[in-house]
């Protein structure tokens, strides 16, 4: 899952119009911001196999990023962070970083483990790449006319918000792209270019919203 993580974003937003976007995007994917750069740093592993049906992704040891327990302290660091930030609303934002393990359990194969290390569980979505990639579509889809109705409610226009979906898609287009499997540290690259675009388009919304 890519893309689809941000329908928690859209609906936090939803919830709690008053957080900034850019938060809520970037909640969505810390733990993978996290993993894209201990990966980098060698400390995180993947392998890439293009034989698995589905993502290649083959992610053998992340325990300081995907295991349930460091799953959960990152989800409550990054709320303190936000309630100090934005008051109470900021809860949500803890919420959200924790959505981000409940749908790689839907998607991953057996890979996130329970404990640190130890047992490893993963519902394996991503084996059945037609649904898997239904289910992330129309988890975001869903969101966004959720969002736009709310919008439309505000009186705030819809189109940064149409914008940002469709960066998004464009996103998700590219990362579908077959192509030779990258190095385990091109991968982490990869995946910290596209979070970042992904912020930095929140970060427009919100500063249109703002102009609004
Ligand atoms: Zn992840």
């Amino acid at each position: 899952m890519f893309v689809g993580h941000f329908a928690a974003s859209v609906a936090a937003k939803v919830a709690q119009p008053r957080l900034p976007f850019w938060a809520c995007v970037g909640a969505a994917q810390l733990l993978d911001i996290g993993w894209g750069s201990l990966v980098i740093a060698g400390i995180e592993k993947l392998r890439l196999n293009p034989a698995l049906p589905g993502s290649p992704l083959d992610l053998y040891f992340m325990p300081y990023t995907h295991s349930l327990p460091m799953a959960l302290l990152w989800s409550l660091l990054a709320g303190l962070l936000a309630v100090r930030l934005w008051g109470r609303i900021g809860w949500w934002i803890g919420a959200v970083v924790f959505s981000h393990w409940l749908a790689d359990l839907l998607v991953h194969r057996p890979d996130l483990p329970l404990g640190l290390f130890n047992p490893k569980v993963g519902l394996g979505l991503w084996n059945l790449p037609v649904l898997e990639m239904i289910v992330e579509m129309g988890l975001l889809g869903l969101a966004m006319c959720l969002w736009i109705a709310r919008r439309k409610q505000a009186r705030l226009g819809a189109r940064p918000a149409t914008g940002w979906y469709v960066a998004m898609l464009a996103l998700a287009v590219v990362n579908a792209i077959p192509g030779d499997p990258p190095s385990p540290a091109d991968m982490g690259m990869l995946a910290l270019f596209g979070y970042g675009v992904a912020i930095a388009v929140a970060l427009l919304v919100d500063r249109a919203d703002r102009r609004a």
